[in-house]
């Protein structure tokens, strides 16, 4: 168990007070990165620093407190024809943890990373002085603060660009691949998509090892969807959130009920190729619309891990998911996609193939991680924190 003093400010000269004050100490957001990089003796909580403090609707330059969320910036922008340049698989995240992890999303390969996107950002720095910086004043705590997990100093103002949409809809198409060579060919023949990604069945050895669902998109066009949608394009029909009230027991997920879950959802989709149009939100945060999703995991939880080979090691890719086949540690979330060039100083995208795979946690899990490790590092890849 971790300890830790949560301190939370609304203006700068509370966070100045804190940072001076604390001999360790970290920026945290909405804590929803998977590891402890949020966690130290001192936690410097931005939530409260969530103001949208200037927009401009024809240009779509947004300029936002770092504590503000995903969320409550698409809730603001949609409406307004514009959307996120850059979204992981979760919308409840803050700018400030946006930028810390330079996050990737399913566009990395035609549109980089949230860094790329940022044209101007406010950081105050161990002494407590507030630095403005860019991709061309002040470069250098630019450039080792987008990727820099909190480590330069806590991010208060961020000043980004945004894109622009016709609708709140995504032109979704959906291809099966038997195994992971027609996946991998699949993803070079479909990388003039915007949004391309792809489920994998980590279990599944034989004919079908690496077979998968490639997901591919597109900002939808009001003349794609459908007569009763295009009366109010920008809308989207308030759901009704799911909720897991309590923690499942962890024995429900084991190499049987994964190899059964993913028998159906890849046999589910009955024809090869299925071509639709899907609100936004199913299409970029479909664990979103269940709270507490990760209570599936049991008490223990799960650990995430992410890597990325360099694309001349796709001998390394593909060792590494036979021994998650052999090995049985179940991943019902298993997702590849090919990363495009990344120039950053020390964000973790380059190109290359990268998996992600939720385990859930079990004796001698955390054994079998440090092998993958081993392999990631001897075919030349990087693990994401
Ligand atoms: C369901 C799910 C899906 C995800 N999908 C993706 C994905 O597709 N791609 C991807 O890249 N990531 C993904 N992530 C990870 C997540 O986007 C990142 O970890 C993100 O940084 C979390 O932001 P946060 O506000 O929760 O920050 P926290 O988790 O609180 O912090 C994350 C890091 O950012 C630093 N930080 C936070 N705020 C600031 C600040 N204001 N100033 C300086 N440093 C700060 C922290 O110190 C820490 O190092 C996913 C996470 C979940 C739960």
């Amino acid at each position: 168990m971790i300890q830790a003093n949560e301190y939370s400010f609304s203006v700068l000269n509370e966070l100045k007070k804190n940072l001076q004050n604390a001999e360790v100490g970290i920026a945290r957001g909405m804590g929803r990165c998977y590891g402890d990089a949020s966690l130290a003796d001192s936690v410097f909580s931005t939530l409260k620093l969530n103001h949208i403090l200037g927009f401009n609707p024809s240009t779509g330059i947004i300029e936002v407190e770092s504590g503000i969320t995903l969320d409550s910036i698409l809730d603001f922008i949609v409406p307004q024809a514009w959307f996120l340049p850059v979204t992981p698989g979760t919308k409840y995240i803050t700018v400030g943890g946006a930028v810390a992890s330079d996050v990737h999303g399913k566009n990395h390969h035609a549109e980089g990373c949230f860094r790329q996107h940022v044209l101007e950002m406010d950081v105050m720095v161990e002494d407590g002085t507030l630095v403005t910086c860019s991709p061309t004043v002040h470069a250098d705590l630019f450039d080792a603060t987008c990727g820099g997990m909190g480590l330069t100093g806590v991010i208060t103002r961020v000043k980004f660009q945004l894109k622009k949409i016709e609708t709140a809809y995504i032109k979704q198409k959906m291809i099966k691949a038997k195994n992971l060579n027609e996946i991998i060919e699949l993803l070079d023949t479909y990388s003039t998509y915007t949004y391309s990604v792809a489920w994998i069945d980590c279990l599944k050895s034989g004919d079908g090892f690496g077979r998968s669902i490639l997901m591919l998109g597109e900002h939808a066009k009001v003349e794609d969807l459908p007569e009763r949608l295009q009366k109010s394009p920008l809308q989207l029909p308030k759901k009704k959130l799911i909720n897991l009230p309590f923690f499942l027991p962890s024995f429900l997920l084991n190499r049987l009920s994964v190899s059964i879950f993913n028998f159906l959802y890849y046999h589910k989709m009955l024809k090869r190729e299925i071509n639709n149009v899907v609100a936004y939100e199913p299409f970029f945060y479909p664990l979103d619309a269940i709270q507490n999703w990760n209570r599936g995991y049991g008490k223990k939880g799960f650990v995430q891990y992410q890597f990325v080979l360099p694309l001349e090691s796709r001998e390394g890719l593909v060792k590494i998911l036979k021994k998650i086949a052999s090995n049985g540690h179940a991943s019902f979330l298993a997702v590849l996609k090919i990363f495009g060039d990344d120039e950053s100083l020390i964000s973790f995208p380059m190109k290359g193939y990268t998996l992600a795979l939720d385990l859930p946690v079990r004796k001698n899990l955390f054994p079998f991680l440090d092998e993958l490790d081993a392999l990631v590092l001897e075919y030349k890849g990087r693990i994401y924190l």
